[in-house]
């Protein structure tokens, strides 16, 4: 099974990417979680990619589509693999179709610029594993600490109110033509589109992917 996880900052795709690819058993390939451990590593991507994800704006896609097939090509992908926040672009999306990669399905998450701003500005992440909580709608059992590991949480550089504006006009501009791209070629790609309300609960989003996705339990 291969799924695109289409959807705007903040729509809870990682959130939601989690739940699937426990239930399909397949890889979560969060191409931001990526770029942001190259940043903390300060490998040559990470210094290269720093500063454009810090003004909320998109890495080239040269780079992006590179780094995705090197991950694809791993044999933990063979079972299948899910995309969060790639593609972003009308070219990333177009190189999918060109690598012959055979995404099955496409699931968009749907919500408001104004639920965004609300649900990033209140995400606190825990670096290391890429865990992801909110003050409010999910907040971790201890305030500031990790669930699992008690370390403390942050947020990150781009969460911030001015930065997620320009990563909202980013998306509009770049990411949202990409919902058209896959409905209006169903057929064409293979690939089955559904569309879920994201301003709703976590579980109840969960629940509406899942019966999306045939019902498999999870
Ligand atoms: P969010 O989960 O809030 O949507 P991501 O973690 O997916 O954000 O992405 C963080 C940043 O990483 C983006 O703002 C962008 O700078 C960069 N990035 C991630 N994925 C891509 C991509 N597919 N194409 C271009 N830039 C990307
Ligand atoms: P994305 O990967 O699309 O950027 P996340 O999964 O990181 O989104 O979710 C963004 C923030 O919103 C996080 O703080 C997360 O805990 C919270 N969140 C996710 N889904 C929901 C939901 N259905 N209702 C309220 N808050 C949510």
């Amino acid at each position: 099974m291969k799924i695109i996880l289409l959807g705007p900052p903040g729509a809870g795709k990682g959130t939601q990417a989690a739940f699937i690819c426990e239930s399909q058993r397949i890889v979560q390939i969060s191409t931001g979680e990526m770029l942001r451990a190259a940043v903390a590593a300060a490998t040559p991507l990470g210094r290269k990619v720093k500063a454009v994800m810090d003004a909320g704006e998109l890495v080239d896609d040269q780079t992006i589509v590179d780094l995705v097939k090197q991950r694809i090509g791993m044999p933990d992908c063979r079972n299948g693999f899910l995309f969060d926040g790639f593609p972003r672009t009308v070219p990333q999306a177009e190189a999918v179709v060109e690598a012959d990669i055979g995404i099955d399905e496409v699931i968009e998450i749907d919500v408001p610029d104004d639920v965004v701003v609300e649900r990033l500005s209140g995400r606190r992440i825990h670096e290391t594993s890429g865990r992801t909580y909110h003050v409010k709608f999910n907040p971790p059992t201890t305030p500031g600490r990790d669930d699992v590991t008690g370390e403390a949480l942050t947020q990150r550089d781009d969460d911030r109110e001015q930065t997620i504006r320009e990563r909202l006009r980013v998306y509009h501009g770049e990411t949202r033509p990409l919902t058209r791209f896959y409905r209006d070629r169903t057929s064409e790609l293979g690939v089955r589109y559904t569309r879920i309300d994201g301003a709703r609960s976590v579980e109840e989003i969960k629940q509406a992917i899942s019966s999306a996705l045939g019902g498999r339990p999870d």
